[in-house]
Parts: structure tokens; sequence; C-alpha cells
């Protein structure tokens, strides 16, 4: 599933690509995804510029000349890449959006569970998720103070607790168990019993995991026809997630795996205390 940091490496491939382009004509195969895609109002942004290019926690955000947003959300397995016209499309690509230039951003999505919806920025209702959604993780607003203040006499497990999007959004499972990790914190621990030191410490650790996350991304991304919403580099990085059984980088004892908030949870029992 597309994390935050790979959300971040498609909207920046578009940032640099789409800004000054016009909608030439939207070509829709299955408009049956997470919700229906809104097959008249892609319609109504042909010939219109597109403005810019944003991300809020997992959706991108796609500001068109009219004053409308085109919302992308990449669900589980959807992907956004750039094609020539006259690429013959596969067997899960449901939505062009044929370009000025001759080419066409073309989203695909084997499982949909993407969402694709055309928005007036302000127009909460529209899309509540958007309204609802609590600071973005490399923001000032994700500090020590805010996540000690919130977590004050909660039980609930830390890790449950920084993948909470009404807490903090975009911290996965992947970046949540890895920042665990790196600061030592059990994933089972309540976070109400961090100190200012460790909420501290987490926070940071946080913003580095996805920062590094965001420029490996970056860097394996160099031609944006292979944008493909997969973990890059970073997954070479990863020093408990996904390996259960193996020897703890740091004290060789085995990373343990348990599934906690229906999440598989990767630990080391010897380093990441209580
Ligand atoms: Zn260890």
């Amino acid at each position: 599933m597309p994390e935050l940091p790979e959300v971040e490496t498609v909207a920046a491939a578009l940032r640099s690509q789409l800004p000054g382009r016009h909608i030439s004509g939207v070509t829709i195969r299955c408009d049956k995804l997470r919700r229906p895609i809104p097959v008249k109002a892609l319609q109504n942004l042909v010939n219109e510029a597109i403005l810019g290019v944003r991300r809020r926690a997992k959706y991108l955000l796609i500001d068109m000349s009219c004053g409308q947003t085109l919302v992308i959300h990449l669900g589980m397995t959807g992907t956004l890449r750039l094609a020539d016209k006259g690429e013959a499309p596969e067997r899960h690509d449901h939505l062009d959006l044929q370009l000025d230039n001759g080419e066409c951003l073309r989203f695909r999505d084997p499982r949909k569970f993407g969402l694709v919806l055309v928005v007036k920025p302000d127009d909460r209702n529209e899309i509540k998720e958007l309204g609802e959604l609590a600071p973005e993780p490399l923001s000032e607003e994700f500090s020590a103070d805010y996540f000690y203040r919130l977590s004050r006499k909660r039980t609930t497990p830390v890790k449950n607790f920084i993948m909470d999007q009404r807490r903090v959004v975009g911290v996965g499972n992947i970046y949540a168990s890895e920042s665990l990790f790196r600061t030592r914190i059990r994933p089972t621990t309540a976070v109400g019993r961090l100190g200012r030191d460790r909420c501290r410490r987490l926070v940071t650790t946080i913003k580095e995991v996805l920062a590094e996350a965001i420029a490996t991304g970056g860097t394996t991304i160099s031609d944006f026809r292979k944008v493909d919403g997969s973990e890059g580099a970073f997954s070479r990085e990863l020093q408990v997630y996904g390996r259960d059984g193996e020897p703890c980088a740091k004290c060789r004892q085995p990373i343990k795996k348990l599934v906690i908030g229906g999440r598989s949870t990767f630990y080391c029992p010897q380093c990441q205390k209580r």
C-alpha cells in the first residue's frame, strides 16, 4: 500500500510535470472505485489548466484553473503515471486524463480501493476525510509538545496512537514500526507512559524516517513514467519491518512479530523496552 513518502514522491513528480498543462480529454474505462468516479465533473475539467499539485495526508490534490480540485487517493493498489497517448491501456487502467502535450495521466487500481473526486477546495462535506485530518507529520504542528499533551493518561499502545489519523496523518505501518525501533520503544507500550523525553525523541525520529523515505523514494524514481507507488529504496533500510525471525541488527536477538490494532507489528524484544 502506498504510504505517505510514496504519495509525496508521486506528488513531487506530478508537480514537476503537470502545472501549466491543459486537460484535453478524459477516458473512463471503469467508474466503480471506492466511490463511483464522477464522470461528468471530470469531463467538465476538459480545456482547464492545471495550476498546481499538493498533497494532504495520502490525498493528491490537483488544483484546476476553474477553481475546482481533482482529488486522487491511491487506496491499496493504485498507481498514477504518465503514459504516451498511443500506449495501449492495460487491464486495470481505469482512467486516463489526456494532456495537451500528447501524454496522459493514467490511473491504475487492480483492487479498486482508490478514490477520484472533483471538489471545490473548501467543500468539506464533499470529502469529509479531508476536513477531519490531523496535522501532517512533517509540519511544525506535529511537535513534541503536541504529542505529549495529546497522549497524557492514554493507555492506547503507542504504535496505534502514532498510526491514528486523528492524531497525526500518514504514519503508516512500516514507518511506525521503524520509528519505534530506532527510539527503542516497545510498540505495545501505553502511550501515556512515555515521558517528555521519549515523546520528543519519537516525534523527531518519525520526521527523520519519513524524510529519509521521501528522499530515497525521490532518488529511485528518476523517470516519472516508472512511478508505481512501491516502497522504493527505503525498503533496504528497514530494520524490523517484515523481518520476524531474523537477527536484530543491534543485538542479534530474533525480531518478533505480533498483531496489534489488526496490523502486523515487528520489534526487537531486547532493544525495545516498555
Ligand atoms: Zn535488538
